[in-house]
């Protein structure tokens, strides 16, 4: 059955803003745009009244798209205003309003799910970097005339693995030794495509750890990016398929390491109704979800005697902060790295302006929100900034070459992964 403008918006849950403006200032898009309908208020109340028949879908298109979906908003909110779905409903209905639009259409349905495209993506930037194509378009500036900002972007790519390290690595890490944990890891799709390196760190900690990892095969892309462009119906599709591949073996965990990624998976149980087969499935699934950062503290099988000597600021990824609620763990990673200075930022709530695909389709927006989180950066004195999610590490990449700075933006695993840690048992 067809369910109605109403319930596909969410209606009944904007009835939980009490208009308190509270949201207000944890807001960046209120921040930089100033006006109340870039608000989370705001865009509530446009919700409401498009559900209402008093304003269109497109008086709601402008607003919607130019929100991050940061969530730093439900932090704050007293009433705990589910934003995040009346959020993707709107996306959902604007969606549903445009026309059709052939390449969006093979990007979402058939080239982030497949792990083979994730794989060519990889394989022709490994070429594109290696045969010198890249230093050749830069000096000429050759990707400048190519839309959406590439250029700016593909600078901040990172060195990528050829094919040969793809094709060798493993399915399975088992070990001899009776194993801390059997890991089930969640490798992305974008994450082990461009971020191949950090994904096999990821798997090293583990190791290390005295945890056993495997790659379900039948996994696929989270659906995070799905759902945030509204393509609801498909991103639970996706859900169900990761749900399965890894219901098939007894993990103690699902590990990832990307924030946008993560937050996804544990908002699975809410795609489905209660009482359902799914949902159950999928509550089993959540339960057992986790961020890297949060299995190794758990794990506490690292040792770290390297010295590394940096001083570093540490900028979370929203949806591991403000979705998954992981705060403190990264942090205390940081901590044990001998030789590191950890300074912490002003504003870590504050988003970076990457938030999935927004600094590409929204690229002045998210410019004017990186401006504000680079004062923050800078005002730390930092030499790097360590980040946990791979578009995070990507923008801060940019806001560094904005700036005209020497620092280095990495990811987590990475620079745990440069202290060379020994397993402790
Ligand atoms: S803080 Fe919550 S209740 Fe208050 S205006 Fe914002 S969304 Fe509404
Ligand atoms: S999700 Fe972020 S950008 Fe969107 S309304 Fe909430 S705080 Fe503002």
């Amino acid at each position: 059955m067809t369910s109605s403008l109403k319930e596909r918006l969410n209606y009944d849950k904007t009835f939980d803003c009490v208009q308190c403006g509270y949201c207000l200032p944890a807001c960046p898009t209120y921040e930089t745009m100033e006006k109340e309908t870039h608000s989370p208020r705001g865009r509530i109340n446009l919700v409401k009244m498009v559900a209402e028949g008093k304003a269109s879908v497109e008086d709601l298109k402008e607003p919607i798209e130019k929100c991050l979906g940061c969530m730093a908003c439900t932090t704050v909110c007293p009433t705990n205003v589910q934003y995040g779905e009346i959020f993707e409903g709107a996306k959902r209905v604007i969606d549903e309003e445009r026309p059709r639009r052939l390449v969006e259409d093979f990007l979402f349905q058939s080239f982030f799910p497949s792990s083979k495209w994730m794989n060519t993506l990889g394989n022709a930037t490994w070429l594109y970097q290696k045969s010198g194509l890249q230093k050749v378009s830069q000096r000429f500036g050759l990707t400048r005339r190519a839309p959406l900002q590439i250029h700016e972007f593909e600078t901040a790519l990172p060195a990528m693995p050829g094919p040969k390290a793809r094709r060798n690595r493993a399915d399975r890490y088992v070990r001899k030794r009776p194993a801390s944990a059997k890991v089930g890891f969640f490798k992305g799709c974008v994450m082990d495509s461009v971020f191949f390196e950090t994904n096999q760190n990821t798997v090293e900690l583990l190791l290390r750890s005295g945890a056993e990892v495997v790659f379900p095969e039948a996994q696929t892309c989270c659906g995070a990016l799905h759902a945030h462009t509204g393509k609801v119906d498909h991103s639970v599709e996706l859900a169900k398929q990761n749900i399965e591949a890894f219901e098939e073996e007894g993990f103690d965990y699902i590990v990832n390491n990307a924030g946008g990624c993560g937050a996804r998976l544990v908002e699975y149980a809410h795609l489905f109704d209660e009482g359902t087969e799914w949902h159950e499935r999928a509550v089993r699934f959540v339960s057992r979800v986790k961020d890297i950062s949060e299995v190794l503290a758990e794990l506490d099988g690292l040792v770290f005697e390297k010295e590394l000597l940096k001083t570093v600021t540490y900028q979370p990824s929203c949806h591991l902060r403000n979705v998954q609620k992981v705060t403190s763990e990264p942090l205390d990673l940081i901590r044990m790295i001998p030789g590191v200075e950890l300074r912490e930022l002003e504003r870590p709530e504050f988003c970076c302006g990457s938030a999935g695909v927004y600094n590409i389709v929204n690229y002045e927006d998210a410019m004017d929100i990186l401006d504000v989180k680079m004062q923050d950066v800078c005002g730390t004195g930092a030499g790097g900034v360590v980040t946990s999610n791979p578009g995070c590490q990507l923008q801060m990449k940019l806001g560094v070459a904005r700036e005209g700075l020497e620092m280095e933006a990495v990811h987590l695993v990475d620079l745990l992964m440069e202290a060379d840690p020994r397993p402790k048992w």
